[in-house]
């Protein structure tokens, strides 16, 4: 079975070493965060993602899974290297290429004999060329090797259900045989292989990620409009979603979407789209609409309570959707961010991601119950759809209160119930 290198094991790159691991490779995770590397080391895994501490521990268990800080140990011995470090935004919308140029250049002084080395990050159209370059100028004189880009689509709260049920593997290459053999590492998955041209491979991943995002906004205008006519957007998305020619996802209206992904790729996409000298304005629309979302949120509570200076609110949700501890971008962050700004006393409850929020925003008063969070306060924003707030006791929820206003950024609930409840409700397109 073949060796692969991880490099870098974050949300994509752990997810991806244990579940190569699991299918028999022997995999190293190499990362330069030394603290993340030495707890991986003990067993411990650094993210929360259901099903991961025991496919890590599993593979580490069975000696598939080694993690280190060192090429050296990993990348000689490696037929596959996989770059999977982070690409975020930078101040001006495009994407940062300082961990995967850095990678590439470490990379190409350990490579020995031929080793293919796929770009699994999400990086710019022409990447491909620039790792290869990269590589070329740090490599020793008699190692070979070809560059295949191939885009991960992995939702981040299913990452590991998602590697092992890809919905496909897209392969973008110059030299095919490469391309082929990366593709052999998936065969035992059954899933479609699209093998082409590295640029198209590298556009396919931010053309994914930019209708996805378009859908959301599209879905929450449609919610604007339909917050100012009476009409229900649930109902409306749910009529929309029954046309094959639509389909039922990604209609969900809301505060608008956040995590690593989205916003940063059609941010680069649009930079991208700009610097060629096209008009990406459909892609700044999108961006444009999604911030409005949150804001409008917090608008909404402003029409409820009148001014929020010194108001008690409760906040469930931080991360930046369900069944993830990260914070990245998460609309619910920046409604906290918000809601401080303007004088709230701001009670937020989250399942998992409180450590990371309370890193960022030591503000807000953080508790460990969603029931604790409501007690005595004015209003009660649910700003992440997950599960156990769907489930929530609201009867229960509107007895803490001193006041039942219930703003819905998620529409988790039916207007119906939640008034029939005694809660002043609001959701997003709900027909007010
Ligand atoms: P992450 O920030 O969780 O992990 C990146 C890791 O790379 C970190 O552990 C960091 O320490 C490490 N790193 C940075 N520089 C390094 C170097 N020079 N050598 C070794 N390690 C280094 O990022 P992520 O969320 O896993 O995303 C990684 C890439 O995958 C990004 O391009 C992202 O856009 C893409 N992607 C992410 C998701 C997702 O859901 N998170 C889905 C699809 C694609």
């Amino acid at each position: 079975m073949p060796v692969i290198s991880i490099i870098g094991v974050g949300y994509v790159g752990l997810v991806y070493g244990a579940a190569f691991a699991d299918l028999g490779n022997t995999v190293y995770g190499v990362d330069i965060d030394v603290p993340k590397i030495e707890q991986l080391q003990r067993g411990i895994v650094p993210i929360y993602e259901p099903g991961l501490d025991e496919l890590v521990k599993r593979n580490r268990e069975a000696g598939r899974l080694r993690f280190t800080t060192d090429y050296a140990e990993a990348v000689p011995q490696s037929e596959f290297v996989f770059i999977c470090v982070g690409t975020p935004s930078t101040f001006d919308g495009d994407a940062d290429m300082r961990a995967v140029r850095a990678a590439a250049e470490t990379i190409g002084r350990y490579l020995c004999g031929h080793t293919i080395v796929v770009n699994k990050s999400t990086m710019p159209i022409g990447s491909g060329d620039l790792v290869t370059q990269l590589i070329e100028q740090t490599k020793p004189p008699d190692a070979t090797f070809s560059v295949v880009s191939n885009p991960e689509f992995l939702r981040e709260g299913s990452a590991v259900h998602d590697v092992f049920h890809p919905s496909r593997i897209v392969l973008g290459a110059d030299d095919r045989s490469a391309a082929e053999r990366v593709a052999e590492l998936y065969r035992v998955l059954n899933a479609p292989v699209l093998i082409t041209d590295r640029r198209s491979a590298e556009m396919i991943k931010y053309a994914s990620n930019a209708i996805l995002a378009t859908r959301i906004s599209f879905i929450n205008e449609i919610a604007q409009i339909c917050d100012q006519l009476g009409a229900d957007v649930k109902v409306v998305a749910q009529g929309m979603g029954f046309d094959p020619r639509i389909g039922p996802h990604f209609l969900e209206a809301g505060i608008g979407f956040g995590g690593s992904c989205f916003p940063k790729d059609v941010r680069a996409l649009a930079y991208m789209a700009e610097e060629a000298g096209c008009h990406p304005q459909l892609l700044h629309t999108v961006l444009e609409i999604n911030l409005d979302q949150r804001r409008r949120f917090v608008r909404t509570l402003q029409d409820v309570l009148g001014d929020l200076q010194g108001r008690p609110v409760a906040l469930w949700g931080l991360s930046f959707k369900q069944d993830t501890d990260d914070i990245r971008e998460s609309p619910a962050i920046d409604v906290l961010r918000m809601l401080l700004q303007r004088g709230a006393q701001v009670k937020a409850y989250d399942p998992v991601a409180i450590p990371r929020a309370a890193a960022v925003v030591p503000q807000a008063q953080y508790v460990g119950d969603p029931y604790a969070a409501v007690e005595g306060t004015d209003a009660l924003l649910v700003a992440t759809p997950w599960n156990e707030f769907k489930q929530a006791d609201l009867a229960r929820v509107k007895s803490l209160m001193r006041t039942p206003v219930l703003l819905d950024g998620r529409n988790l609930y039916e207007p119906t119930e939640m008034r029939a409840l005694g809660f002043v409700y609001r959701g997003v397109g709900r027909g007010i």
